[in-house]
């Protein structure tokens, strides 16, 4: 079978390999989409914090059950599916406390252990999540995304009727704000740089956009709350300017979600937000429990995953597929590769 595999910085290769077996506990998958995400192009590039080579990366997956390792219940052969890709250790304090995503041992497939990019992946069955009827398989690779951006409201609560600004309209800012829709919000303003990103989140639904080089963003943020200000905002893109905007304009007593990674280490006017007596939360993927709130947005077809897809390549293509997402900005959102 193909699996690709990263060498070392910039040097992907799809290669020849055994087809794997389902050992117990496990489910074997044949694969049939992979989605292309900004953290596997850091691994790619050699810039991911925290990862090893050589590694295969993939954790946005679909496919189908081919078969079940001993002792596995609750998946049925052909049945259609994605994956949890995290690993913990079930024993820290983190993980008594259900909160595993936050394991102490975490290990992530595709960063600090072998991801999923191959046309077969023999992976733990508890983690293996069946896809709700009538999805697409490539929808079925967004349910991670998705995932991540139910976590993240989540972690703020509840958002019905609440005003939401969600800075960064990449794709989970984008889903950020397509989810706090379809779970109720009263408004939603996202902001970004690209007029493409932002066309894809008007077709999206998302009412209130501005583009933050052409609009300070203070003045879209006040025409879209009005002076009371937004509930909750969520900072999805990782800038200085952005966390800046944010933290400009967060109304006193509301929070704030840090939803993005940061590559450089910003710098934060820490009284500022002690004098606004503001609430800072972070977010770290997503639990069992965010899969399935995915699950109902898409059943109630509260969220639009396929309108995000801008590219498809194959897989002896994998490595163009992240050369095109890695250069692209202002054409590609996500990347998908078809097994
Ligand atoms: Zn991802
Ligand atoms: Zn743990």
């Amino acid at each position: 079978m193909l699996k690709a595999i990263i060498r070392e910085p910039l040097k992907l290769k799809v290669i020849e390999t055994e087809k794997p077996e389902a050992g117990k506990g496990e489910a074997l998958i044949a694969l049939k989409n992979i989605g292309v995400c900004g953290s596997d192009l850091h691994v790619y590039h050699g810039v991911h914090p925290c990862t090893y080579y050589p590694i295969t990366t993939g954790h946005e997956i679909s496919g189908v059950v081919e078969k079940l390792g001993e002792g596995v219940t609750g998946l049925k052969i052909g049945q259609p599916v994605t994956v949890m890709p995290q690993l913990f250790c079930g024993k820290c304090l983190p993980c008594r406390s259900g909160m595993y995503n936050i394991c102490n041992e975490l290990k992530v497939h595709g960063f600090q252990t072998e991801g999923v990019a191959a046309e077969w992946f023999a992976f733990p069955a508890d983690m293996v999540m069946p896809l709700p009827d009538g999805l697409s398989f490539e929808e079925g690779a967004m349910m991670e995304p998705l995932a991540v951006a139910c976590h993240a409201i989540g972690r703020f609560g509840d958002v019905k009727g609440r005003k939401v600004a969600v800075l960064g309209a990449g794709t989970i800012g984008n889903l950020v704000a397509q989810a706090a829709l379809g779970m109720g919000a009263g408004t939603v303003l996202i902001s970004d740089v690209s007029d493409f990103r932002l066309r894809i989140a008007e077709e999206c639904g998302i009412p209130f956009r501005t583009n933050s080089t052409r609009e300070p963003f203070a003045e879209a943020y006040a025409a879209a709350f009005g002076p009371d200000g937004a509930d909750v905002m969520f900072e999805c893109a990782g800038a200085q300017q952005t966390l800046d905007d944010m933290l400009a304009c967060a109304r006193k007593g509301s929070a704030v979600v840090i939803v993005a990674m940061y590559g450089k280490r910003p710098e934060v006017e820490m009284s500022h937000i002690q004098e606004h007596e503001l609430t800072v939360i972070g977010t770290l993927m997503y639990r069992r429990e965010d899969f399935v709130s995915a699950i109902g947005l898409l059943g109630g077809n509260k969220v639009q995953l396929a309108r995000l897809i801008t590219h498809r390549f194959p897989f002896r293509d994998y490595e163009q597929a992240y050369k095109k997402a890695a250069a692209s900005k202002d054409d590609a959102m996500k990347v998908m590769i078809g097994v």
